[in-house]
């Protein structure tokens, strides 16, 4: 059996007639900027994640420069981020003369710790002072925990920038009053950023973003640097880009996003399918694998609030990756590493002062995590076969 990592055209093909359907409406309007699919687009995502205002945008970087040059990031200022994350996280910041300054994550969420964030605030004042922006990742499809880092933020006076290109409706639960309150990812910080890359829950054919945000503020700011910093006719404000979202790539997510809630709850079948047959197989117990944890499910349940987790990647910690990565591509099982060279750890940055810094968790998640396939037409007999041959890897079959 082969079972790739992702197959999207088990998904394309019941919506493909329509998606084609609307790609040939903009080819034959000639409208080939902007105009209404992206318009509609823009309010279908706002409307979905609960907030006031959607913003376009060519690709989930682009949402991340949006957002900060938004906020006025630039040479000499300092973002608080993970370093466990997808390249564009760090090279947003980089690419506007700004550093990234790096905390530990949580070991058991892999998102970035509250705890060191607070630690690190309080270090130096002087310091602290030039962190423009704090930039949570909601790694694999589950926000990091907004209820700790909001409140930080704020006591500090600095705005969280969240990087939610894998986390498109994810649920937090942020609390008011002693009782939870759910909130979508990219809707709880000043700006939140989405990709529409295809391999995320969302995903178009090309590249495209979203930045969405409550500051109609920041709003009008991100909408003019979206066009060269234009505020019409001419009049350059500030120096934007060309970050604009192509209608065609709006046409076919227009038409995807109705059925994004069904996926995200396929993906938490096919994660709790795993978790189940780990179980059976003995590999829980025997401590080899550890399937990854629903932080906020328990909370969700009793909210009666689904998308707790959407499993954008469902990433496992191992016994001997490296060997059981090469023995499953070898029996047909598309796997991969999310991600292997922790972002301080990278070429591009050597030489910028992180050669001393040792973030434990963040090091150790890169050696020893691996992302199994996840994508909501997957079947159960292929899940079977994957667990059925991580059974097999550990039981010295080589
Ligand atoms: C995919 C991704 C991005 C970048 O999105 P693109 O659309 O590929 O530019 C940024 N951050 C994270 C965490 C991602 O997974």
């Amino acid at each position: 059996m082969q079972v790739p990592l992702l197959d999207l055209k088990a998904q394309l093909a019941p919506l493909r007639d329509e998606i084609l359907r609307e790609m040939t409406e903009v080819i034959d309007s000639t409208c080939y900027i902007m105009g209404p699919r992206v318009t509609a687009l823009e309010e279908g995502v706002a409307a979905y994640c609960a907030t006031s205002h959607a913003l376009g945008v060519s690709s989930g970087t682009d949402a991340l420069l949006v957002a900060l040059m938004g906020l006025g990031v630039g040479p000499g200022d300092l973002v608080l981020t993970t370093a466990y994350s997808f390249f564009a996280t760090m090279g947003s910041v980089l690419r506007l003369g700004a550093r990234p300054v790096f905390v530990d994550i949580d070991p058991v969420s892999f998102n970035i710790d509250p705890e060191r964030i607070e630690e690190l605030l309080a270090a130096d004042p002087d310091f602290t002072a030039r962190i423009k922006a704090i930039l949570p990742v909601h790694l694999y499809g589950q926000c990091a925990d907004m209820a700790k880092i909001l409140p930080l933020a704020a006591r500090y006076g600095i705005p969280v920038v969240e990087d939610a290109a894998q986390a498109i409706g994810a649920c937090c639960p942020l609390v008011a009053d002693g009782e939870p309150v759910w909130r979508r990812a990219g809707a709880m910080g000043a700006a939140g950023c989405f990709s529409f890359f295809p391999s995320k829950n969302l995903g178009g054919v090309g590249d495209g973003g979203m930045v969405v945000t409550g500051d109609g503020a920041l709003y009008e700011r991100m909408r003019m640097i979206r066009v060269h910093g234009d505020a019409g006719r001419y009049d350059h404000r500030v120096v934007g880009g060309n970050f604009r979202l192509d209608p065609l790539q709006a046409a076919v997510l227009k038409v995807k996003l109705p059925h994004l809630s069904d996926w995200h709850q396929a993906r938490r079948r096919n994660a709790a399918t795993y978790n189940r047959l780990f179980a059976a197989a003995g590999l829980l117990a025997s401590g080899q694998v550890q399937p990854p944890r629903a932080v906020y499910g328990e909370q969700a349940a009793a909210s009666g609030v689904a998308d707790h987790h959407i499993y954008n990647q469902y990433v496992l910690r191992v016994v001997d990756r490296d060997a059981l990565v090469e023995y499953l591509q070898r029996q047909g099982v598309g796997v991969a590493i999310y991600y292997p060279v922790p972002l301080h750890r990278q070429q591009c940055v050597a030489g910028l002062g992180y050669e001393s810094l040792v973030l434990a968790e963040t090091e150790r998640a890169a050696a020893e995590t691996v992302a199994l396939p996840i994508y909501p037409e997957l079947t159960e007999a292929m899940q079977e076969f994957v667990v059925e041959r991580i059974s097999a890897f550990y039981r010295g079959e080589r």
